[in-house]
């Protein structure tokens, strides 16, 4: 196990590594940092996405997230995270060339007219756990797990996508950042200024995406981070020391409203089509207690 410190280090392709490789057909999306195209490996003509990252813009932070979407991304080679085919830079570019995938699970949850069977959550689900488990195997957060970072490849296998928040997990002594994850996907962890946190806030972002797959609509959709907090508790009960022993001492632990944690008939209505299974799963992985949740 490689243990990075906050500052990872990567190497890159030199400079001369050439885009003649690949064509660059027509812009498809921007991200924070990132324009992404849908391009095309010349060799083979596979059709790949073009991340091209303007390194002269660089601000503080930014560059990180593509440097350390590089060195996870070359470390993790998976059937279930996105491929990265290649790395080159031009004059004021960083290029990341990925595999192509034209879907994200934040569509298909959106589109209506698609009908989700249980198989296919379930599908989703064992693929999304499959390359989280091959992440923290490998002693790497991915930190930013919602559905439109899940992708969908043409034959149906879904990938792990956008490692910018990503870290690995080193000394445990080491402080690390509370303000990662999209907000409706943060565990109460998180919520609480924890700087010492486990593979437990990636279970707990999939235990979220796994109820909104049921529900077609987010489960805790906080308006801002304090209502986050209100909204994550109103659902599934306010933290005590009996159920999560020295939560009180969490950095933005303070006297909460106290919500009843939801009996299993509440949730048997609030997930009416979910079997008993299901609801056990969902219950593991939304325990409050991050300890609850480690292997
Ligand atoms: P964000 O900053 O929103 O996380 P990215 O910078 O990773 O997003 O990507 C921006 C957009 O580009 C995505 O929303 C998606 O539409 C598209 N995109 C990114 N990666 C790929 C890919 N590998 N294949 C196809 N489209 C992609």
């Amino acid at each position: 196990m490689s243990v990075a410190g906050p500052q990872p280090t990567v190497q890159l392709p030199s400079v001369s590594t050439p885009l003649q490789n690949y064509s660059k057909d027509k812009k498809v999306g921007e991200g924070t940092y990132a324009v992404v195209y849908l391009g095309k490996q010349i060799t083979t003509k596979r059709n790949i996405a073009i991340k091209e990252i303007k390194t002269g813009l660089f601000k503080d932070g930014l560059d990180m997230s593509a440097i350390r979407e590089v060195k996870y991304l070359q470390e993790l080679k998976h059937p279930n995270v996105i491929e990265l085919v290649d790395v080159f830079s031009t004059t004021n570019n960083l290029n990341l060339v990925l595999e192509f995938l034209p879907c994200d699970l934040e569509m298909l949850i959106k589109d209506k007219s698609i009908v989700f069977k249980s198989s296919d959550i379930k599908s989703w689900l064992l693929m999304t756990l499959r390359g989280v488990h091959h992440c923290h195997r490998n002693f790497i957060l991915h930190r930013d797990l919602k559905p439109n970072n899940l992708l969908i490849a043409p034959d149906g296998h879904l990938k792990l996508a956008d490692f910018g928040l990503a870290r690995s997990l080193g000394n445990p002594n080491e402080n690390l950042s509370s303000n990662v994850v999209t907000r409706w996907y943060r565990a109460p962890e998180l919520l609480f200024g924890s700087r010492h946190y486990t593979g437990a806030i990636d279970i707990w972002s999939v235990g979220i995406i796994f109820a909104e797959l049921m529900l077609r609509i987010p489960y805790l959709p906080g308006k801002d981070d304090v209502d986050q907090i209100d909204v994550t508790f109103r659902a599934l009960g306010t933290p005590t020391e009996q159920i999560w022993p020295n939560v009180s001492s969490l950095p933005m632990y303070n006297a909460l409203h106290v919500y009843p944690p939801p009996s299993r008939q509440e949730l048997r209505q609030r997930f009416s089509a979910a079997t008993e299974k299901a609801l056990d799963l969902l219950i593991l992985m939304t325990q409050l207690d991050p300890k609850s949740k480690t292997n």
